[in-house]
């Protein structure tokens, strides 16, 4: 399997590429697509899927751009879409930009299970950075996105964030996994969900 991250965008944020026998997907579109498709040229990899962590600038800002070049299909948690198409609710507006984007292709939902190539990504709603937040869980690896870093979890105080969600998502939809899952998380190293349970 193939998987790799790059974190060469303006705002710093983790873009994960997953691929298997030809097909990928792309996890997150903060970073500029010309880098991603080299990475899928190299691995000769054809994108079906750009799966959103949630709906903040830092991990949308180059979706349209990258839907475009690589005809994936675009989804995100329903509770999230609308962040794609307002610059207040994606943050975007107070970076000075504006942003806003196409809608979506599809929405994810907790429990929803994807295909690609082979992998198995099963999706789980973890509400509390934003209410559409999810987190991706491939075998023994989870995509965290903004909800759980290597020593942190994302902030709660942006527009749907909820301390209580987030806490209750991390508790009971993740260190409910086995301490030597691998955690990929939207910005920062990766750790494991054993190394973060001490701080629950
Ligand atoms: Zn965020
Ligand atoms: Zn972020």
């Amino acid at each position: 399997m193939v998987l790799e991250c790059l974190d060469t965008g303006m705002f710093n944020s983790n873009c994960y590429i997953l691929g298997n026998n030809g097909e990928g997907v792309i996890i997150d579109s903060g970073v500029e697509p010309d880098e991603i498709i080299s990475v899928l040229d190299k691995n000769k990899l054809i994108v079906k899927f750009i799966l959103l962590t949630h709906g903040h600038i830092d991990h949308i800002c180059f979706v349209d751009k990258l839907r475009d070049k690589t005809g994936a299909k675009v989804l995100i948690h329903e509770n999230d879409s609308k962040k794609l198409i307002d610059s207040v609710s994606n943050g975007s507006i107070f970076f000075g930009l504006n942003s806003s984007f196409e809608k979506a292709d599809g929405f994810l939902k907790d429990g929803d299970e994807i295909e690609v190539g082979g992998i198995k990504l099963e999706i789980i709603h973890t509400p509390g950075h934003s209410s559409g937040s999810i987190c991706i869980k491939v075998g023994d690896k989870i995509f965290t996105g903004d909800t759980l870093f290597k020593m942190g979890r994302g902030r709660t105080d942006l527009s749907d964030g909820n301390e209580m969600e987030i806490f209750a998502s991390i508790k009971n939809k993740l260190l409910v996994l086995e301490d030597k899952t691998l955690v990929f998380p939207g910005h920062g190293d990766e750790t494991t969900i054993g190394a973060e349970r001490v701080f629950y």
